[in-house]
């Protein structure tokens, strides 16, 4: 079975309920009809029961940018797996860099978050990703990459699997304008399919759906997703306007 492309929209901290309703009203109205593909939008926490709304009966999935990993409790401030699964929340990011480089979570923490998410119904997508000091510092890039996936996994099972999607999001791509080339990009997903399939099995491997992030934009798309190993992309910048997002939906076109 080929693997559906697989084209995601982190919304960081941006938008109002206002802005991403209107946001969201046309990537909806973007990605309708578009064969093939599956969208996903992931606003903040607060716009998403707007966001939820103007989706309703679309085709276009309904993400978070992050979760808690327990399910409820005096925990200040954060967000549970059922209280999003309550807003018709279907995926969550898990592992970001940003997460991980301002707010502390460490691949054990991202493990505890994608196993909850797990628990809960929902499908996680685990980001890994090297840092430009480290990719710059010879082959260890690849084992630390190789050691996020493994640790983010942890603990889960081989049947949960087909629910798990990864994004390989290199950080100095992120944001900086600077994408990896389709054969980098390439390159990190084969050693990210190679890990799980070593953990999980072959057919595990095989169907597992690993995005690429990192200034993916229009103008770049087209050739990354030309790339056998690359099933999507996890997109930041060019997701907040539709004028970007739709070519990216319409990556054939
Ligand atoms: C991201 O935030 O996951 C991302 C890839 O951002 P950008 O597309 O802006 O590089």
């Amino acid at each position: 079975m080929p693997r559906t492309p697989f084209i995601a929209g982190n919304w960081k901290m941006h938008t109002t309920a206002d802005e991403a309703r209107k946001l969201a009203a046309e990537v909806r109205d973007a990605a309708a009809g578009a064969e093939g593909v599956d969208v996903l939008v992931c606003p903040p926490f607060t716009a998403l029961p707007a966001v939820a709304g103007v989706l309703a009966g679309s085709s276009v999935m309904l993400g978070a940018q992050n979760v808690f990993y327990e399910e409820s409790g005096a925990f200040t401030g954060e967000i549970s797996p059922p209280m999003l699964t309550s807003l018709g929340v279907t995926y969550v990011i898990a592992g970001h860099s940003e997460r991980r480089q301002y707010f502390g979570d460490t691949d054990e923490i991202v493990n505890k978050k994608v196993r909850a998410a797990l628990a809960h119904g929902l499908n996680p997508i685990l980001c890994v990703g090297e840092k430009l000091k480290e990719r710059e510092a010879g082959e260890g890039w690849k084992d630390l990459v190789r050691g996020q996936v493994t640790a983010g996994l942890d603990g889960v099972s081989a049947d949960e699997m087909p629910r798990v999607t990864v994004a390989y999001e290199p950080v100095w791509a992120i944001g900086t304008g600077k994408t990896a080339t389709p054969q980098t990009a390439a390159e990190a997903h084969a050693i990210i399919r190679n890990a799980v399939g070593e953990k999980f099995g072959a057919d595990v491997a095989a169907n597992l759906r690993i995005l690429y992030g990192g200034s993916v934009k229009p103008e770049n798309v087209k050739e990354l997703m030309a790339e056998a190993e690359i099933d999507g992309a996890l997109v930041g910048g060019a997701s907040l306007k539709a004028e970007a997002f739709g070519p990216l939906i319409r990556f054939r076109e």
